[in-house]
């Protein structure tokens, strides 16, 4: 005999240090942190001071800037300043390749307004120069309290760690083929670099990893390992996932698997923008994936049916569109004076056949008249039909409906 089906849930998160990034928690018990990463010149102050500002308002909790100048790292503090004058207290992180060292060592105001060092063990330095430069940034990170991702990528492998790694395998009895030696190069290269920096003094509490590869089955496998061998807190991403839905497919398809698995403090969608495409995204699609599988909730989601044979016209999809937008742009304010709000669940669906149906499970639903059905669109309020709406102002007097619920529904204990 078949027993109960139970709920399908994501395993407990693997345990980790809690990192603190000014006032956003990375791993232990906090929640899966969203980030984001600019894509304007640094050094210009206004094009990125805009940019952190509508990734930071659309929901990313630390925003990563690159440092690659020294205009870039003379403009991270008055960038830091005028976010403050707009009331937005952004954790910056500051990105480094080959410089850092000197970057941070020329710009102390910088290296203070960094709320975290982002270093990538491949190129913080070559040869005999490596380990001083490594050194001096960590070091100044001990000394400012600062928590520094040690961040591997495939594309940038520590090329010293790589021919260890072979070498080690050609002496095998049994040689590993060579995307086998990698995977295990960028796991060796990320812990041997956290623990050099624990023996200079960083505490593991101040350290984050990743190790980014743009392969989805690479990515769970590399990460897998890498959770069993540790425990920092770590950073998840697919590195140059690309563009449009390959990128969020292929994104999403490799943190599902390590979030369902318990792996995984913090997230960044690494999309490429389509032209004209905001910025602001990677942070949709991460919230969005975080939100879907049980793990946060940010904003209220529409579930909309795809539509079919059955649908009349465009205006179901117009619908679910001004609805998800709607419920989007009245979040900052919802957020402040209707707490819970981020929980509310919305259908707006095509016909008879499952509208009612799924309309009654979301706390609001619409299920508008497909080919045939009378011009009717009856909206079912907590499971109950509450109204039926028709004429010119269907989406109008949906709306109305929902900010009502809302303001009812979610009233702040303060208000
Ligand atoms: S609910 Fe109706 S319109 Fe929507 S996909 Fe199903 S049959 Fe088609």
């Amino acid at each position: 005999m078949n027993g109960p089906i139970p709920h399908s849930a994501p395993l407990p998160r693997r345990r980790s240090e809690g990192v603190r990034v000014a006032g956003i928690v990375v791993g232990g018990d906090a929640p899966v942190v969203v980030q984001s990463m600019t894509n304007t010149d640094t050094a210009d102050i206004n094009a990125t001071t805009q940019q952190i500002g509508e990734l930071w308002r659309a929901g990313s909790e630390l925003v990563r800037v690159t440092v690659n100048s020294a205009e870039a790292a003379a403009a991270v503090p008055r960038i830091r300043d005028r976010l403050a004058m707009m009331g937005l207290s952004v954790p910056i992180v500051g990105d480094f390749h080959y410089n850092g060292h000197q970057l941070l060592r020329d710009e102390p105001a910088c290296a203070e307004a960094l709320a975290k060092y982002r270093i990538n063990p491949g190129n913080v330095g070559f040869g005999r120069k490596r380990d001083a430069q490594f050194a001096e940034i960590v070091e100044l990170a001990a000394r400012l309290h600062k928590p520094v991702r040690i961040g591997v990528n495939w594309g940038s492998l520590d090329q010293g760690v790589l021919a260890r790694m072979m070498d080690e395998n050609a002496a095998r009895a049994a040689p590993w083929d060579a995307p086998t030696v990698m995977r295990e190069a960028l796991i060796v290269s990320a812990l041997e670099s956290a623990a050099q920096a624990e023996a200079l003094g960083l505490g593991r509490d101040r350290i984050v990893l990743s190790c980014k590869v743009s392969g989805v089955q690479d990515l769970i496998a590399v990460y897998r390992a890498l959770a069993a061998r540790c425990d920092y807190a770590l950073h998840l991403g697919l590195t140059e996932a690309g563009i449009g839905s390959k990128g969020i497919v292929a994104s999403t398809a490799a943190l599902a698997v390590l979030l369902q698995e318990g792996i995984g403090d913090t997230i960044r969608i690494s999309l490429t923008p389509e032209p004209g495409e905001s910025r602001t995204r990677e942070v949709i699609v991460a919230q969005e994936l975080l939100q879907t599988m049980g793990l946060r909730a940010f904003t209220p989601l529409v579930t909309a049916c795809p539509g079919c044979g059955r649908t009349t016209s465009t205006f179901f999809q117009e619908l679910a569109k001004t609805v998800q937008d709607h419920v989007r742009a009245r979040m900052p304010e919802w957020k402040l004076r209707h707490p819970g709000v981020e929980n509310l669940t919305l259908a707006v669906m095509g016909c008879i056949v499952n509208g009612p149906g799924e309309s009654k499970h979301a706390h609001i639903g619409i299920s508008l008249p497909g080919t045939g059905e009378a011009p009717t669109a009856p909206v079912f309020i907590d499971g109950e039909k509450a109204h039926t709406l028709r004429g010119e102002r269907i989406a109008e007097d949906f709306v109305a409906i929902i900010e009502d619920y809302v303001a009812k529904r979610f009233r702040c204990a303060n208000a």
